[in-house]
């Protein structure tokens, strides 16, 4: 072996020992809730289809309409000729439902935080943020070479002081809804917060949009509206089962982005058949509030059986339940115990989520039968009890 594949193996290795390795399973195609890995068909519970619109006959329609009429890709960057009637009239259409000036598409919502956090903030500034914010805003925090400071999990006295103290332009960013436990940010008190510390927040709702607040997310859920949360970012490749992102805020916020946000500029436009897609998945989830209260039905009917055979539940109100296990080993073993039951639920591990705090991510969808999930509850009682 060469000294780079040594080293490298060297590295996989350790990170087997540790219960830490990750490894692809490739999927064959299946119903939205049921996935086939190497010939074994399993229920879904990973899924972030929240809604059960990844298999919708009329998105994937749209798409192919789309890309009838577009072709498949964009062909160039947006500044470049790669902006679209499609882009612009989604973008139109997105804005409206958020209640803002205007919207900004990306590519992915990794992306579109890489983007946010780098336009707003630079070298002398400071980016407070909470411990357990998605890797994607840590990521443009890091990136931006400004001052990251982290507070501890929704403690939004520990914001206010490091905001206090905090140097330059001063920016808080919190997911809205947390996407391994579930639970909610304090959103109004953040943004009091923010207010009074004279800084902006940020708010990534990759996990709330399509679901909470009739679907506006969980700014609209806890009744903000732009003047609290001037920066928002929803993402498309979870409740509304397509792909994408978006940034909605004040023509001006949307403006500095296409200046200044090097993961906008830099990088091919989102096809616009996606475009397409995105528009009918929009008016879906605006039109259709059944699917919300059925997953929200699902969660209640989740919760009451785990109640009934003493599983200890985090304090999420929304379809992402977290069962914390601790050691990574034994989180992996239980995955793998659920698997032979028939059930897919994968184990979330460091470093997605701190040390030790090893959990199973259940996801439920307004797409799995009551019959699933109680299938699934009786499956968890019997691998953890045992
Ligand atoms: C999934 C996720 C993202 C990334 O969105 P993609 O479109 O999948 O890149 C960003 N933030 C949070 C909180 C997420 O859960």
């Amino acid at each position: 072996m060469n000294p780079l594949e040594s080293r490298l193996t060297a590295d996989l290795q350790a990170l087997d020992r540790r219960s830490l390795r990750r490894r692809l399973q490739t999927r064959a195609a299946g119903a939205p809730t049921v996935v086939e890995f190497a010939g074994r068909r399993l229920v879904n519970f990973a899924s972030n289809d929240y809604l059960g619109l990844a298999g919708d006959a009329r998105i994937a329609e749209a798409l192919a309409g789309g890309a009838q009429r577009w072709g498949v890709g964009a062909g160039a960057a947006h500044l470049l000729g790669g902006h679209t009637l499609a882009h612009a009239a989604f973008e139109e259409a997105l804005a409206d439902f958020l209640g803002r000036e205007a919207a900004l598409l990306f590519s992915t919502g990794y992306l579109a935080n890489l983007g946010l956090v780098g336009a707003l903030a630079g070298r002398g500034d400071t980016v407070v943020e909470d411990r357990l914010d998605h890797a994607s805003l840590i990521d443009g925090a890091l990136l931006s070479r400004a001052r990251l400071v982290r507070y501890s999990h929704a403690d939004v006295k520990a914001a206010a002081q490091c905001m206090a103290v905090a140097k330059g332009r001063v920016l808080l960013a919190s997911d809205g809804t947390f996407s391994m436990d579930g639970d909610l940010a304090p959103l109004p008190a953040l943004a009091q917060a923010a207010c009074t510390a004279g800084a902006t927040l940020v708010i990534d709702d990759a996990h709330g949009f399509g679901v909470l607040g009739g679907g506006r997310g969980t700014v609209a859920h806890f009744g903000l509206g732009v003047q609290d949360v001037p920066a928002l970012v929803v993402t498309f490749g979870k409740a509304l089962g397509v792909f994408g992102a978006a940034v909605a805020g004040s023509r001006e916020l949307i403006e500095t982005l296409v200046n200044r946000a090097r993961p906008y500029i830099y990088t091919t436009a989102l096809p616009p058949a996606i475009a397409e897609a995105l528009a009918t998945a929009l008016v879906i989830v605006r039109d259709e509030d059944w699917r919300r209260v059925r997953v929200a039905a699902l969660v209640t009917r989740f919760r009451e059986a785990c109640g009934a055979v003493e599983l200890t539940l985090g304090n999420s109100p929304t379809p992402i339940q977290p069962v914390m296990i601790g050691d990574s080993g034994h989180a992996l073993a239980i995955s793998q115990a659920l698997a032979d039951r028939g059930f897919y639920v994968p184990a979330i591990r460091p470093p997605t989520i701190p040390a030790g705090t090893a959990r199973l991510r259940i996801s439920l969808s307004a797409a799995h039968e009551e019959a699933q999930v109680e299938g699934l509850v009786a499956a968890l009682a019997e691998v953890l009890h045992r």
